[in-house]
């Protein structure tokens, strides 16, 4: 498993890293730290707009809603 190259200027990976959301876990597994990052909704949002989507835009294009305390900071 290959760690995508874009994990320290990533929004999502950076605050969602250690949340304790299982679908959260996936994402971050499936495409930061496998071979998804080739799939990722974010990149692709970054090279059609030229900006980054929000924080809470997910890897597979949703948008993930957390309460505070399951986002580990
Ligand atoms: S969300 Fe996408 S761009 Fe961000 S670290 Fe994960 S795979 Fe890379």
């Amino acid at each position: 498993m290959a760690n995508c190259k874009h994990l320290n200027v990533c929004k999502f990976y950076n605050k969602y890293k250690n949340a304790l959301d299982a679908n959260c876990r996936i994402y971050i597994a499936k495409y930061c730290h496998g071979c998804g990052e080739l799939n990722c909704k974010r990149l692709e949002f970054r090279i059609s707009n030229g900006y980054s989507a929000v924080d809470n835009y997910t890897p597979e294009g949703g948008v993930l809603i957390l309460l505070d305390e399951e986002v580990l900071v």
